[in-house]
């Protein structure tokens, strides 16, 4: 029997006490794959209590106990690999080449990453030579780490790696919508052999576990990365208990595509606003193009477009698989629609099926032009294979309809001119600028400004985020 409708709680499978179950769907044909417990509050608090119990001697343990047990995780991951990769398949519909290099791959790299980083961190230190003052970094206490569909390992081991490494205990909830990678994951951790009680996971939805996780007086942190609407309501549920709330929240990043852009940089904006069936925080789904291209830009836009194919996940290839569930089919198409009823041109794509996939939640790559910077389609996150593009006159209109907007994630800019480039980059207002599709390298931070969040993931950033700072006076 599998573990699919347990939860993994003081290093042990056990059955929960809420009766509900939830079935998950296979989005690219609509079967039902698995069924998943939800869980309630009384679930929580039995694991909670495991985390409280096992924090006074995992927040002390080594730093070499912790790498030799995350070296372990890394082997473990390494030889379940393609499980991963069939579980991600499976709950999302990713096709399997993305699957694997992309999906999967990136659970190892910030595994990796962070057992590179722990090797280095200094927790400890003095002031300075002229103070006896000492600086202590210590884990903030128990987690409770929520997680989203779109990228369900990476956003998994991007929390649980770096609170496992400083020696904080935890409470995964991944989302209910692509669960088994989650539960994979948990096997594994119990395989490399965690002291009991360090690492739980309890599955539920927002409502019943997530909210129970946000007001739990016994939880120090959320951790949090989804929308910008549940991070509303997580913040609101957590200021009762004071506890650090880090956000990683929803985008709608602006792509700056100057005259002297190379023309591989807006193939590449298309490709990249379309990987992963337009699931992406990040995506560039609003690309500004300067008028004196503008006509060229949406020739290459479209044929780029009329190249990416819609396709079953299972089949070889770069193509894109469905998007995640029934509610966000629908979510998608209604927006499509309503880009065509505001005025935007409909350039490629659109709201029908793609010939031949009636069945599951597929979406034609999309393209609309002529779309200005007040319409919906350009602010909201659509979160399909779905790009708007708005033309522009000056590098200042450009900068201002980029920063117009609630989020802000990650923007990019396509020039030919690196000084114009990085005069362009300081005054975009995101967490990340990507130059000509350079892409962040291993260990940087990854997070948001205003209503994309709060929080910094990734290297030493992710490492810090579960820790206080302690100031001990008197120390020499
Ligand atoms: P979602 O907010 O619906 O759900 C995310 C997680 O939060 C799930 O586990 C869900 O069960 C839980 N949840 C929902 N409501 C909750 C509540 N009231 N209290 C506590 N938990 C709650 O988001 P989603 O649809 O799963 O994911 C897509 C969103 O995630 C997009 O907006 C995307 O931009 C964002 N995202 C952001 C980043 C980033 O790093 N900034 C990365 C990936 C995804």
């Amino acid at each position: 029997m599998n573990n699919n409708q347990k939860f993994y709680i003081n290093g042990k499978w056990v059955n929960p006490i809420s009766k509900d179950i939830l079935d998950v769907t296979n989005p690219a044909n609509e079967d039902i794959i698995a069924q998943i417990s939800l869980g309630n509050k009384e679930d929580l608090d039995v694991a909670v209590n495991a985390a409280k119990k096992s924090f006074n001697s995992w927040s002390t343990s080594s730093v070499d106990l912790r790498i030799e047990l995350l070296n372990k995780l890394k082997d473990i991951y390494q030889s379940r690999f393609d499980e991963m990769t069939k579980a991600i398949i499976l709950e999302m519909g990713c096709p399997h080449n993305f699957a694997s290099e992309v999906q999967t791959q990136s659970g190892l790299d910030h595994i990796n990453d962070f057992i590179d980083r722990l090797k280095n961190f200094k927790f400890e230190y003095n002031f300075s030579n002229q103070s006896n003052n000492y600086i202590t970094h210590e884990p903030i206490g128990v987690c409770g780490l929520i997680t989203p569909w779109n990228w369900p390992i990476n956003q998994i081991a991007l929390k649980v790696i770096p609170a496992l490494a400083v020696g904080c205990t935890m409470i995964l909830k991944p989302s209910e919508i692509a669960p088994l990678s989650g539960i994979l994951f948990t096997e594994m951790i119990d395989e490399a052999g965690f002291p009991p009680g360090v690492f739980n996971l309890i599955n539920g939805n927002g409502e019943g576990v997530g909210n129970a996780i946000s007001s739990h007086p016994d939880i120090d942190m959320v951790s949090f990365t989804g929308s910008t609407r549940a991070g509303r309501l997580i913040l609101k549920n957590s200021s009762e208990t004071i506890k650090r709330v880090c956000l990683e929240l929803g985008g709608k990043g602006g792509n700056i595509v100057f005259a002297d852009a190379p023309e591989s940089g807006v193939r590449d904006s298309i490709r990249n606003v379309m990987s992963n069936s337009g699931q992406s925080c990040d995506a560039p789904t609003r690309m500004l193009v300067e008028r004196s291209v503008y006509e060229k830009v949406i020739e290459d836009a479209i044929d780029e477009a009329s190249k990416i194919y819609v396709d079953l996940p299972h089949k070889q290839g770069d193509h894109i698989g469905p998007v995640v569930s029934k509610v966000q089919y629908d979510k998608i198409i209604n927006l499509i629609n309503l880009g065509i009823k505001e005025g935007a041109n409909l350039a490629i794509g659109g709201p029908e099926k793609p010939p031949g996939l009636e069945k599951g939640y597929f979406i034609k790559p999309t393209i609309f032009t002529n779309v200005n910077n007040d319409m919906e389609i350009a602010k909201s996150e659509i979160f399909g294979p779905v790009l708007s593009i708005i033309p522009f006159d000056t590098e200042e209109e450009a900068i201002a309809i980029v920063n117009d907007t609630e989020y802000g994630l990650g923007n990019y800019i396509q020039t030919s001119d690196l000084a114009k480039a990085q005069r362009v980059a300081k005054k975009l207002r995101s967490g990340v600028v990507y130059i000509n599709g350079n892409s962040m390298d291993s260990g940087t931070p990854f997070g948001g400004y205003r209503q994309s969040g709060n929080g910094r993931e990734g290297g030493n950033w992710g490492l810090e985020e579960y820790l206080e700072v302690k100031t001990i006076t008197g120390w020499v």
